[in-house]
């Protein structure tokens, strides 16, 4: 995980989406996106900033601004874990962790994600298998994870793999719902929604 290093490349005002702001400013959560008086308390606040590549008062400035790309693409929305911690801080009571979790909806819909980085590749992943089998079976999530982000890792942790079996803590046996098909269609509405 690279912590930030303080490089940015200079963007031109005509490369910046000027209705991402606005945007976001209406979803749930984003309705004082417009009041922030970028005080850092977000940041100082937040537990992860450090492995960040944006802290959360930077994020919400880019927001505002129309960096839209670089807010999608960052590693910061994946790395968030959901503390409310900024939330409950921020004397403008901007909902930071909601705008997190759109930020993330989006990057997934719109598919720019970071392909090769574990969170954003698990939540996919999980979501397919709930999809198909009606529950999660971790030995299939750890798999597919590693291999889509670092099969080397993969190997480095079969030790692991192989004890969690041993002692019946993780089993190769696909376990799935009855009447899946009546899951499929509440799953599709959330998505779409
Ligand atoms: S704590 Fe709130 S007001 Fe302060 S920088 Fe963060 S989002 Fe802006
Ligand atoms: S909710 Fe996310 S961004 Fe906010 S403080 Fe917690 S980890 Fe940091």
């Amino acid at each position: 995980m690279n912590v930030w290093t303080g490089e940015r490349k200079i963007k031109y005002e005509s490369e910046l989406d000027p209705t991402f702001g606005k945007r976001i400013a209406e979803l749930y959560g984003g309705e004082n996106l417009h009041q922030c008086i970028q005080c850092g308390t977000c940041s100082s606040t937040c537990p992860l900033t450090i492995y960040m590549d944006f802290t959360p008062r930077r994020l919400v400035a880019m927001t505002r601004e129309g960096f839209r790309d670089e807010v999608l693409q960052s590693k910061t929305i994946w790395l968030c874990a959901s503390c409310y911690s900024c939330t409950v801080d921020c004397p403008k009571k901007i909902k930071i962790t909601e705008l997190m979790y759109a930020f993330k909806q989006m990057a997934i819909d719109e598919g720019v994600y970071p392909k090769r980085f574990a969170t954003p590749v698990m939540a996919h992943e999980f979501f397919k298998i709930v999809r198909r089998w009606g529950r999660s079976n971790e030995g299939i999530l750890i798999t597919l994870m590693f291999l889509k982000t670092n099969p080397f890792k993969l190997l480095k942790q079969a030790l692991l793999g192989w004890n969690l079996l041993r002692r019946g803590r993780m089993g190769l046996k696909i376990e799935s719902i009855k009447r899946r098909n009546e899951l499929k269609p509440i799953l599709d509405a959330v998505e779409k929604a």
